[in-house]
Order: structure tokens, then C-alpha cells, then sequence
């Protein structure tokens, strides 16, 4: 499991690979401004279109009313803002935080595409220190973002801390897959047929490859939680989707 001190000392890994600590970031920067351009048409590749459908119902249960504030965190392309402003209504606000520019601003034109403007912000950050005072936001969620975050602990602190009392923190992220009969096919789709996905559809192998190495060595459904509950989280909970491919972590603060 990822536990790295706050300091970035040590090592820690990266895909399969054991990296100094200081240096994840890095390398987990290079691999999101490789893929920002074809970032989406990936997602649709490689999932057969079910990431929207996760992302749908991600979105349809949490906890909105209209005119909250919200912050999604590792907001990328924007998948998850867009379909949070159908939500939130034209009164409320929400800001995409995310350590990648080039993701951001791919974010950002497609945003404004879609005539989505008002009420949007972009906020450069990562998170593991937030740029937000204390009890700022109604709800924050991070989608298949917390995985690349060096400090997963940090990283949960700060949503507790930006969160207000009330107010739900939802992760989205890959975790154990709980069907045994699935493992191996989904072993097979993730290491040989993703990099070979992620070069012929984004010329980059070693991107997906990391995706799939990152994926085995995110914590576990219980971890999280767990790892929510001592990041100050009260009624922890998680829901697995497609057998355990994706789970939803839920948690409040009270
Ligand atoms: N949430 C979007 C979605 O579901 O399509 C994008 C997910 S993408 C797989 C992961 C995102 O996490 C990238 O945009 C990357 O730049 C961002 N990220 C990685 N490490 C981060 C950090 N420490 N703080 C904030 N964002 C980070």
C-alpha cells in the first residue's frame, strides 16, 4: 500500500516500479500531459464506453442540492464537472482542481464548447495541499485521480479539510476486482490489450501500462475505507461497481 511520509522521502512505486518518493509526481505528470490529447477517446476505448456509465451513476447518487459548491478534485478532461453542473443548477459553483495543465485546459475548451462557462473555475493544484481555506466546498469528489496521488493520506486529509460540516467527500477509483472467474480475463484486458490500445489510439504504450500496474497497486475497497475513516471521514462507506472493477467510497464530515 501507498503510505509514503508527508515529507516525500523514501521511495514509493510507480506502476510496478519502486521510485523515490520525490519523484512520482513527476513521472505521473509526464504520463497525463502524453495522453491529455487523446485522453477521452482512450476512456471510450478501453472501457467500451461503461466509464460513463460509472461516472453517471457517480454523479446521480451523491449528495447535491442545487447552488452547492463543489470541487472535483483531479477534474482532467471534465467528465465529472459537466455532469455535476446538470445537478448543482445554474446557482452553483464548481471548481475542477488538477496538477495537469494540459489536462486542464483540455478541460476547460471542451467545457466551454458545451457552453458550460458560468459558475466554472480552474484551479491549477495538487492535492495533496489544497489552495482552499477550511470548510469551503459542499461536496468533493475525485475520479480515478486519487490512484496518481503520491500521498493518498494527504490527499484525503485535504478533502476532509476543505470539506464543510455536513458535507460528503466521493472517490471513484479502480480497486479488487471480487468475481474469480472475471481476474484473468481482466488481467489479460489490462496488460496486453491496453498498451497495445494506448499506442495504436494515443502512440503511448507505457502510459497505459502504467494505468494498468497503477491500478494493482491501489488500495483495496476495506484499505480506503479505512483510510478514509483516519483521514477524519465519519459513515465511511463504498459500493463496488461492475464486481468490484470501480468502487464509490463514500464519507461525511460531521
Ligand atoms: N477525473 C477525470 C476523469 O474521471 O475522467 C480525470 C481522471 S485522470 C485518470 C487522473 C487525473 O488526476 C489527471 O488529470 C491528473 O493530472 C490528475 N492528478 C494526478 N495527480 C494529481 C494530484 N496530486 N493532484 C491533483 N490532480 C492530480
Amino acid at each position: 500500500m501507498n503510505s509514503p511520509d508527508p515529507d516525500h522521502a523514501g521511495t514509493t512505486h510507480f506502476g510496478f516500479r519502486e521510485v523515490p518518493t520525490a519523484q512520482k509526481q513527476k513521472l505521473v505528470g509526464e504520463v497525463f500531459s502524453s495522453v491529455a490529447a487523446k485522453y477521452d477517446l482512450m476512456n471510450d476505448a478501453m472501457s467500451l464506453g461503461i466509464h460513463r456509465v460509472w461516472k453517471r451513476y457517480f454523479v446521480a447518487t451523491a449528495q447535491v442540492r442545487k447552488g452547492d459548491r463543489i470541487l472535483d478534485l483531479a477534474g482532467g478532461t471534465g467528465d465529472i464537472a459537466a455532469l455535476l453542473r446538470e445537478r448543482v443548477g445554474q446557482t452553483g459553483e464548481l471548481v475542477l482542481g488538477d496538477i495537469n495543465g494540459e489536462m486542464l485546459r483540455v478541460g476547460r475548451d471542451r467545457m466551454t464548447n458545451r457552453g458550460n462557462v458560468r459558475g466554472f473555475e480552474y484551479v491549477q493544484c495538487n492535492a495533496e495541499a489544497l489552495p482552499f481555506p477550511d470548510a469551503s466546498f459542499d461536496l468533493v469528489t475525485i475520479a480515478f485521480g486519487l490512484r496518481n496521488v503520491t500521498d493518498k493520506d494527504a490527499g484525503l486529509r485535504e478533502m476532509y479539510r476543505v470539506l464543510k460540516v455536513g458535507g460528503q467527500a466521493r472517490v471513484l477509483e479502480f480497486s479488487e476486482v471480487k468475481a474469480d472467474w472475471f481476474k484473468p480475463i481482466y488481467d489479460f484486458h489490462s496488460f496486453k490489450v491496453l498498451p497495445k490500445l494506448g499506442k495504436l489510439f494515443a502512440g503511448d504504450a507505457d502510459s497505459y501500462q502504467y494505468l494498468a500496474e497503477s491500478i494493482r497497486q491501489h488500495p483495496p475497497q476495506d484499505i480506503l475505507k479505512s483510510m478514509m475513516e483516519t483521514a477524519g471521514f465519519a459513515r465511511c462507506d463504498y459500493k463496488n461497481l461492475s464486481a468490484g472493477i470501480v468502487a464509490i467510497h463514500t464519507g461525511y464530515k460531521v
